[in-house]
């Protein structure tokens, strides 16, 4: 899939000489943020995003995208209501994808809890990760 990005209004607050840009990519989703010296980006793993919210207003819609992993959520406001919508409907498509491409016998709602047994430390952070598990979920690097 190609990414797709969405660019916040530069009619709306903070928004007028870099507009937030929200990208939508395969595997992960990234807020980029410009300022005259800096460019900040944020960006959270599509697996590791817990939910999308999307708040409208008269005109603009805020989006914030809570990731599992406990870090602070992604937000972008002064979006219109079909770029708010689309994000969520993409990202939600693409968990779906993520969870079906998991195989036979992978339950989509099988309690996240697992036993110690299945349990490694990630070698970037330390954390415990599942055995299976390709991407840290604590640090999102690539486990072997
Ligand atoms: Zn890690």
């Amino acid at each position: 899939m190609e990414a797709e990005s969405f660019v916040a209004s530069r009619w709306t607050r903070g928004n007028r000489l870099f507009p937030t840009r929200i990208i939508v990519g395969d595997q992960s989703v990234m807020r980029r943020k410009r300022s005259w010296l800096t460019l900040n980006e944020e960006s959270v793993h599509v697996r590791n995003v817990a939910t999308v919210n999307i708040t409208t207003g008269l005109v603009w819609s805020d989006v914030s995208i809570e990731s599992s992993g406990g870090s602070d959520p992604i937000t972008s406001h002064g979006h219109t209501k079909s770029d708010a919508r689309r994000i969520k409907e993409l990202i939600e498509t693409l968990q779906a994808r993520l969870t079906s491409g998991a195989g036979p016998g992978a339950d989509a709602a099988a309690p996240p809890a697992a036993d110690a047994a299945d349990l490694r430390p990630c070698p970037h952070c330390a954390e415990l990760v599942r055995k299976a598990a390709r991407i840290c979920r604590y640090c999102q690097r690539e486990l072997d």
